[in-house]
């Protein structure tokens, strides 16, 4: 890290801002830690690239993605929160208070931080993908396939995550067709036989999307293309799912912070502490199993609990429970 003066000093850095981040930002703000939140370059996070949110408790008739992190935002900062815009580009947790760069520029040592960066989904590229994106076009069956009730899907992927959305969705839908870009699966054995043995889906070896077809408002189908037979065909369904992996966001960790082999951070099981004393991690960023906005959000509750706590226990007199 660049040698730049400490220009400011917090009691807690909040680095993310989805329900994760925002829900440490309404516990440690109610604690009275006085939280500095920067929200990275997508405020919000991955939900204000959703529509409707129909699983979140509290919304008993649904609601956009955006309008919940604003609502999310509002509450946080009710409490006395300061969010800021602004990404954090390096971090150094060598000594005490921990060093966190923003924008390239500016240092804040902070006594306790929380990561809620969150994690990116992966998707193929694709013009019409983006297009569609929330309207038929979705990375998460879980948030998403209730919206194609009886109706024709189609999924991308071959792995753990693709195997057990297309298990889902064949619950939910008509019948599933499952892209799978090379012969083989990549998913465990037992969760193969698992998609192999549900009637409606049909799994298509060889076979990528080259795009998503619509009528402007919604997906209409699918174009896929056969590397083995050249041919091309086009798939009538009205929802469009990628689950090729997701990303989680921890470029500026590494080196620092515990993280397992595809970059997530580990946290010491049934807490959100990491490896370095005063440093949480919460949210999808240390979770590539559940990735719900309401795990999401319990997560943060934890992690600003610990952080409470944490301080608590190094004698810091002004912290109290939520
Ligand atoms: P993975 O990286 O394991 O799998 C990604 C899949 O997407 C692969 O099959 C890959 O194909 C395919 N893919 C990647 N890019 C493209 C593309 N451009 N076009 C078409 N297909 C593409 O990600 P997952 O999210 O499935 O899993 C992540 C981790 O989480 C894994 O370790 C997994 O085991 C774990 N997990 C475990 C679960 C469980 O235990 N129940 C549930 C969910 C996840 P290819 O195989 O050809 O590379």
């Amino acid at each position: 890290m660049a040698e730049e003066q400490a220009t400011e000093h917090v009691k807690c850095l909040i680095i993310g801002s989805g329900p994760a981040g925002y829900t440490a930002a309404i516990y440690a703000a109610r604690a009275d830690l006085k939280p500095v939140m920067y929200t990275g370059l997508e405020m919000g996070g991955q939900l204000t690239q959703t529509t409707d949110v129909d699983n979140f408790p509290g919304y008993p008739e649904g609601i956009m993605g955006p309008a919940m992190m604003e609502d999310f935002k509002k509450q946080a900062e009710r409490f006395g929160t300061e969010v800021r815009f602004g990404y954090v580009s390096s971090v150094d947790f060598s000594a005490m208070p921990h060093k966190v760069v923003v924008d390239e520029s500016k240092t804040v040592t902070a006594d306790t931080v929380i990561i809620a960066t969150g994690a990116t989904a992966k998707w193929l590229g694709l013009p019409s993908e983006q297009q569609y994106n929330g309207f038929g076009v979705s990375a998460c069956a879980v948030c998403d396939g209730f919206f194609f009730k009886g109706q024709d899907v189609a999924i991308v992927g071959a792995g753990d995550t693709a195997a057990e959305e297309a298990t889902y969705l064949a619950k939910l839908c008509n019948k599933v067709y499952m892209l799978v870009r090379r012969d083989e699966f990549r998913a465990s054995k037992a969760m193969v036989h698992r998609v192999l043995n549900t009637p409606n889906i049909e799994v298509i070896y060889n076979t990528q999307a080259t795009e998503v077809m619509g009528n402007g408002k919604n997906v209409t189908g699918v174009c896929v293309f056969n590397h083995k037979t050249n041919e091309s065909k086009v798939l009538p369904v009205e929802g469009f799912f990628v689950a090729i992996g997701h990303k989680p966001n921890t470029d500026i960790f590494k080196g620092w912070l515990d993280m397992d082999d595809t970059g997530y951070l580990v946290t010491v099981p049934g807490s959100s502490k990491t490896n370095i004393e005063g440093v949480f991690a919460c949210g999808d960023v240390q979770d590539h199993y559940y990735r719900q906005a309401v795990t999401a959000a319990g997560s943060g509750c934890m992690a600003a609990l610990d952080a409470e706590r944490y301080l608590a226990a190094k004698g810091d007199p002004v912290t109290h429970l939520a």
